[in-house]
């Protein structure tokens, strides 16, 4: 009975194609539905994951064995051997049920690790606020991926593109952050420099004149300062002989020989507007102020202005003239604190006789004083130097 029993189960499709089965046959040993089961482990051993390739092969090896010694067992022997194949091999199992159950916690507590590493370091890199939706958004991404996932390969595979998407969005947004600061520090640099002449411009002049005059009253006067005004002589005729367009290269040119005179990263240039110039001189006394002057007036005059007809545009023919200049000196004091406006200068024009703000005070009667200075200049017949209260 057990016999017919199992020539049907040879028989069967199923062990046909069992190797295994096919070879107990093959032997000539004997077999039942144990054996049957062992083979049908052994066919789909691949399969079984929670086994590592180690215990895989052990499996084999331990069928392979357990082969040897069925010869000459009787039925119950057989029987008796495939049990303990089958106790191997779910012990087997079980262990490696435990070491992937142990994996897959290691695995979980390494993904947290790294999830809530890469996040503090992307706080750490960027702001709270636009960092936050792009976290929030990570997590429920995540999240989303380990619900859905099939294995531990994908999550990682899901978690780790997450973690190059926010980083790449957040190397974008401190792209723009950087592209932002580079575009206001050039209107910044737009907003002080004359256009025409490439030299500071009034807003320089009035944003940091203070600033100057507040630092001279915190050092108490001990290092000088002198401001210089120059102005073109009567500049009107040269735009009205040879053209506005002639008229901008003169300023540039004029501009270009205060500049040269400066000392670089000491004096500031400035061009207040229209043909008026200022010049900054930080730790310069009145009397180099006035020198200083001097040799920018000097050259101013000496030099002669050519303009090929080509350059000139507007007019017939090469053009060429020379400029001269008017300027007023003044070297700010100390003693200014304790005065009134209209002390220094009897009719002050700028000053507020009431301003009670020593920076503002200061800063006006300077300005002021070598304004009046340059007008000396002036009504004394141009192409001069004056310093402020000198006869
Ligand atoms: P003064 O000796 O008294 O200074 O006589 P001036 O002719 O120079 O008189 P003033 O300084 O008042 O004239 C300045 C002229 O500068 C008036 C204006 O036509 C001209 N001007 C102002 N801004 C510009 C500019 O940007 N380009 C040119 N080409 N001319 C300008
Ligand atoms: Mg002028």
């Amino acid at each position: 009975m057990a016999g017919k029993k199992d020539s049907i189960l040879i028989a069967s499709p199923l062990i046909a194609c069992n190797p295994f089965c096919a070879e107990l046959k093959e032997k000539g040993l004997p077999y039942d539905s144990i054996w049957l089961q062992i083979g049908h482990v052994i066919r789909h051993l691949d399969y079984v994951t929670c086994l590592s390739d180690e215990q895989r092969l052990l499996v084999r090896e331990a069928f392979e064995e357990y082969l040897k010694l069925l010869p000459g067992q009787g039925k119950a022997g057989v029987e008796r051997l495939g049990l303990d194949l089958l106790g191997e091999i779910d012990k087997l199992k079980r262990a490696g049920v435990t070491k992937s159950l142990k994996m897959e916690q290691d695995f979980n507590a390494d993904l947290l690790n790294a999830i809530s590493k890469n996040l503090h370091q992307l706080r750490l890199i960027i702001g709270k606020a636009e960092t936050c939706g792009m976290i929030e958004s990570l997590k429920a991404d995540t999240l989303q991926s380990i619900k859905s996932a099939k294995g531990r390969a994908e999550i990682l595979k899901i978690v780790e593109s997450g973690f190059r998407d926010l980083h790449r969005k957040v190397k974008t947004s401190q792209e723009k952050m950087e592209i932002s600061l580079e575009s206001l520090l050039v209107l910044e640099a737009n907003a002080i420099i004359d256009k025409l002449t490439g030299i500071f411009n009034r807003r320089f002049f009035d944003q940091e004149l203070p600033k100057i005059v507040e630092t001279f009253i915190d050092k108490q006067g001990k290092v000088p300062f002198s401001l210089m005004l120059l102005d073109i002589d009567r500049f009107k005729e040269i735009n009205d002989t040879y053209g506005h367009f002639i008229g901008d290269r003169a300023l540039q040119r004029v501009a270009a020989i205060i500049q040269n005179n400066c000392r670089a990263g000491i004096d500031s240039p400035i061009r207040l507007g229209g043909d008026e110039f200022a010049l900054f001189l930080i730790g310069t006394n009145e009397a180099n102020a006035v020198k200083k002057g001097e040799n920018i007036r000097r050259e101013i005059s000496k030099r002669t202005m050519s303009f090929t007809q080509r350059e000139t545009d507007a007019a017939p023919h090469d053009v060429s003239f020379t400029v001269e200049v008017s300027i007023g000196v003044c070297q700010l004091d100390i003693a200014w604190q304790g005065m009134a406006p209209n002390e220094l200068n009897k009719n002050p024009v700028f000053c507020d006789a009431a301003d009670d703000n020593p920076i503002a005070k200061l800063t006006c009667m300077l300005a002021e004083s070598t304004d009046q200075a340059l007008y000396q200049a002036k009504d004394l017949g141009r192409n001069q130097v004056r310093a402020f209260g000198r006869e």
